[in-house]
């Protein structure tokens, strides 16, 4: 069974599918963090992301690993754990850019897709993951919440990793990536019609993940 979830930035969808792919029992992929990871390599590598022929040549050498176990996540980046580094300002702000060109999209859809292909169950969570990667999903969710509550939970996250960040950067960020996300050619962020939709301003996680397995669970039945 595959569990497609998409929404908006900083909306807690991440969290929340890790969290149901755990009770379910599930293997989870965040594939944010696939995008993230090309995006700290650019970053660090500096490459010229505005060539195309560069960024081909860059993607050809890109190994991306993901695994899910005990609850935790690990991504790694050419055989180093990138973890922590894929969740800094500097990529969360960055990152929205690149994954607007084809070729990266087209790298990170083989990768979605190789990833799922070993397993039986899967909660699959990112921006097009009901309309392109998985359009034939059993449960497909739409995660989203109010822009001042999303604001105000960043300005925590990050302190919780010693990085500062105002309400009003934060609020700007979010407003700028759910802007591109939104608005790129290729496959933009879109609310399908058939999606279950949930607003995570009034749940707690837990609530959020009760929600969304009772969803799936009677999905399951049929
Ligand atoms: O979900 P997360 O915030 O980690 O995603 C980081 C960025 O990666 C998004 O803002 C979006 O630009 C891009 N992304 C995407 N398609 C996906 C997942 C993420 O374009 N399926």
């Amino acid at each position: 069974m595959i569990v497609a979830i998409d929404g908006t930035t900083g909306s807690g969808k991440s969290t929340i599918s890790k969290n149901l792919a755990q009770k379910l029992n599930f293997a989870y992929i965040r594939t944010g963090s696939f995008y993230r990871a090309i995006a700290l390599k650019i970053l660090t590598e500096n490459i010229d992301y505005s060539n195309i022929e560069t960024i081909n040549n860059m993607l050809t050498t890109t190994n991306i690993q993901n695994t899910f176990e005990n609850g935790h996540v690990k991504l790694l980046l050419d055989g180093n754990d990138v973890s922590k580094q894929i969740n800094s300002v500097e990529v969360s702000n960055f990152v929205s850019k690149i994954a607007q060109i084809p070729e990266i999209r087209a790298y990170v859809k083989n990768l979605q897709r190789a990833s799922a292909k070993s397993c039986k169950n899967i909660v699959m969570e990112g921006r097009d993951i009901g309309s392109v990667i998985f359009p034939e999903a059993e449960v497909k969710i739409f995660i989203d919440c109010d822009i001042d509550v999303r604001a105000l939970r960043r300005v925590y996250q990050y302190r919780k990793n010693d990085q500062i960040i105002s309400f009003e950067d934060a609020k700007n960020a979010i407003l700028q990536r759910d802007y591109d996300d939104i608005n790129r050619k290729v496959s933009p962020l879109i609310r399908l019609p058939e999606a279950f939709y949930l607003d995570t301003a009034n749940y707690t996680i837990d609530e959020c993940v009760e929600i969304l397995y009772k969803h799936t669970m009677s999905k399951n039945k049929k």
